[in-house]
Formats: structure tokens, sequence, C-alpha cells
């Protein structure tokens, strides 16, 4: 009832507006914060972020996130123009053995741990991470969440703000809405018609790149097979069963694949 009362409100002060997802074109509602402040959001996540991690910024795992990161980079801005084109790409490694994650802010601001490398295994298996979490950021599935999120916690007012003129809670939040990031608390889990988005979207960015959207298959299959840690990673959080997402890469696959030949690849 409260929520329906705040989207109510939302559509009633026009901050809201219901579009459809590029690429999958899913109807959404979703909240008319300027890109301009969801970019700042994204900026400010990032640096808290990277202040209280540790970086690897040199070696061959680093150069192989920076060159898939910007390959795939380029595949998103040409495939979703808006608000793609507005991205500042920034990519980091953060050496953390024991978390099997990555996300992607808003605005481009991403981040793979050391402790996926093991799963992903090879520069395809990796580019399926990175496109999933790529596609996140560009389908502004953080703020299509920190709508909803907003409107449930009754502070408006958080788009205005940067986070640091946030309260604590207020932070934690919109963090959590931008990122998944569940290192902050109890994570705002991305709901599964997110996931499933990110999965096809991200699947043809990867393809687009040059990176063999088949790796995705397996990939995931040894991402759930990892499952089972302290704490779950973001990337299966709320995904639909296993067999519903391995059924869903492959019915999605002959089109990656025919962005995967168009790139140079061979099918
Ligand atoms: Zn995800």
């Amino acid at each position: 009832m409260l929520f329906r009362h705040a989207l109510a409100l939302l559509l009633a002060l026009g901050l809201a507006a219901c579009t459809s997802t590029p690429i999958t074109g899913r109807s959404r509602l979703i909240s008319a914060v300027p890109l301009t402040t969801e970019l700042q959001l994204g900026v400010d996540a990032y640096s808290e972020a990277k202040s209280t991690s540790k970086l690897i910024t040199s070696g061959p795992d680093f150069e192989m996130v920076q060159r898939i990161g910007q390959r795939v980079a380029v595949v998103a801005e040409q495939m979703v123009p808006e608000p793609t084109s507005a991205f500042e790409w920034e990519f980091i490694l953060i050496d953390e053995p024991e978390t099997a994650n990555a996300w992607a802010l808003p605005g481009g601001k991403t981040a793979v741990y050391t402790g996926l490398l093991p799963i992903t295994q090879d520069e395809d298996g990796l580019a399926a991470v990175m496109g999933h979490e790529i596609a996140h950021a560009v389908l502004r599935h953080g703020t299509e969440r920190m709508t909803q999120q907003v409107a449930l916690q009754g502070f408006l007012g958080v788009a205005s703000l940067g986070l640091g003129d946030m309260t604590a809670s207020q932070r934690d939040v919109t963090m959590q809405a931008l990122s998944g990031l569940g290192s902050l608390g109890v994570a705002l889990p991305f709901s599964r018609a997110h996931e499933s988005e990110a999965d096809e979207v991200g699947l043809y960015f990867a393809a687009g790149a040059g990176y063999d959207p088949r790796a995705a298959i397996g990939l995931w299959e040894r991402m759930a097979a990892n499952a089972g840690g302290s704490s779950p990673p973001e990337l299966l959080s709320t995904h639909p069963s296993h067999g519903t997402r391995i059924a869903d890469l492959k019915a999605w696959m002959p089109t990656a694949l025919d962005i995967y030949r168009k790139a140079g690849g061979t099918p």
C-alpha cells in the first residue's frame, strides 16, 4: 500500500516516467532523476569504494580487465547511445581473493574482484560477467531500483543530493540501489527482470566486442557451482533458477552468435 501511494506521489509530482528499456523493450517506471545527478552518485560511490579497497593497478590481470572493459564499453555505446555516450568509463581490479563478484555503477564505473577470476577462467568468461554488469549500468537498473527504494523510504530529496550530504542510511540505500553492493549491509537485489535483462544485453555486448558468447553458459554454470559461500554475490542473488537461466541463454544465443560473427568472431 505504501508503495502504491509512493508511486502515485511520484507520478503526481511528475518525477517518474514510464519508458521502455533499450534492446529488450520492457516497459518500466523510472525516476526522472537527472542523468547528471545519477552520474555524480556513481562517481561518489566509486571513489568511496576505491578508498576502502585494495586495488591492483598493474600486471596481466589488471590489463585484462582494462582490455575487456574498453572493448565492451565501445559496443555498449554503439548499441545504446543514450545514456551511454555520457559515461566516463573506469575499470578497477580489487584484490579480494575471497570475493567472487563484480559490479558497475552509473557512468560505467566498474569493479572486478580477484576472487572472480578463478571462476571466469579466461577472457571470454570475464567478458560475460563484465557484459552483464555493464548492462545493468547502461540500462539504468540502479536508478530504476532507486525509483522504487527512494519512494519507499520517503526521501525523494536524495535525488538532488550527493552521497556526502546524505544520512548514513540514505547513503547505504542509495549505494546499494545503484550497485548491488552487498557488503554495505542488507543487499537490495536486482529484480529477476533486471537480472534476465542484464544476461541478455550483456551477452550481446560481449559478443559485439568479439568475445565468444557461448562462454557465458559455462561461466554461469561454474558460478552456480561456486555459490553457497558466506555472502552470495549479487551475480546470483535473485536469479531465475539456474535451469531457466541456461535455457534463456541458449534461446538468445543465435542472436548473440550473429553479433559475434559480424564482430569478426567464428561461431
Ligand atoms: Zn546482475
